[in-house]
């Protein structure tokens, strides 16, 4: 078995694969080095058989701070990694480096991860900042405690979205706007009412319900599960999300060598707000 150092791997029934993120002093936010963990998670949850459904869940207070933004050297981290993606220039200058670490463990990730032919099941509890998302809207199934905060700040931080612009499709076009616009939180009701959350439960009954589920699942004939999903992931994209997500991705680069430009970072400095659970963001050029 692997040994991950960011996140655990537990099959509590030989049909179900559990992977935890495992960062919680740091509130589970995603550096380089659990990014990379949580695919190769994913990867052997993917190429076990044996496994039905694989749910995500976190240790700590929160479910993910989101993209680690204290990560010292994160261009240079590319290379302690085997990249599964092979678009490269990682170690280019200008905004090539940047938007081939982007397209590799943000959207390349999400993408791999939207498309396991498992069922996956997001058990979300506390906060789930920005980059948060990326780890559950990939997920097939959303399970949240009553608990539960979704925050994105990203247009406060001077960008258009996440990297994995699934917005329109997780909340609806007018909630997906006014969540943009205002640099808003959700509720776990509120998230559930949008369709981006299948079930709200009491903080205490997280775990044990987002497992009946799996189980109830898991039970269904695996090939079945596996094809329908591919179906409905088709019809998703027949409407137009990976193209739409492709625009959304390259403005997002925009952002990114605008701020660069502007104040040195990627990020509007000032709009690094206390909802983020990081407080230390670096803004010196890199
Ligand atoms: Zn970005």
């Amino acid at each position: 078995m692997t040994t991950f150092k960011t996140v655990a791997l537990t099959k509590p029934d030989g049909r179900i694969t559990c992977i935890t993120l495992n960062r919680p002093e740091l509130r589970n936010a995603q550096d380089t080095e659990l990014l990379y963990e949580l695919n190769e998670a994913f990867d052997i949850a993917a190429r076990d058989d044996e496994t039905s459904v694989i749910i995500l869940s976190a240790n700590g207070p929160h479910f993910s701070s989101g993209h680690d933004l204290r990560e010292a050297d994160w261009h240079a981290r590319m290379r302690d990694f085997r990249t599964v993606g092979n678009w490269g220039g990682f170690g280019k200058p200008g905004a090539e480096a940047q938007m081939a670490r982007e397209k590799e463990i943000y959207i390349g990730f999400c993408e791999r991860w939207r498309n396991i032919g498992k069922v996956t099941i997001a058990q979300v509890h506390g906060k789930c900042v920005a980059g948060g998302q990326m780890l559950v809207w990939p997920c097939d199934l959303i399970v949240a405690s009553d608990d539960a905060v979704f925050v994105d700040n990203t247009v406060a931080m001077g960008g258009p979205g996440l990297e994995y612009f699934a917005y329109p499709w997780e909340l609806g076009v007018r909630k997906a706007k006014e969540f943009l616009f205002t640099s808003g939180s959700m509720t776990a009701a509120e998230a559930e009412r949008s369709g981006m959350v299948n079930h709200v439960v009491p903080r205490a009954e997280l775990a044990e319900f987002t497992l009946a589920l799996a189980r109830r699942i898991a039970g269904k004939p695996q090939f079945a599960l596996k094809l329908v999903k591919e179906a409905v992931n088709a019809a998703q994209d027949a409407q137009g999300r990976s193209s739409a997500m492709a625009t959304a991705f390259a403005l997002h680069q925009l952002a990114h060598a605008h701020n660069m430009q502007l104040y040195g970072g990627l990020l509007d400095p000032s709009g690094i707000v206390s909802d983020s659970l990081q407080k230390n963001y670096r803004t010196e050029p890199r």
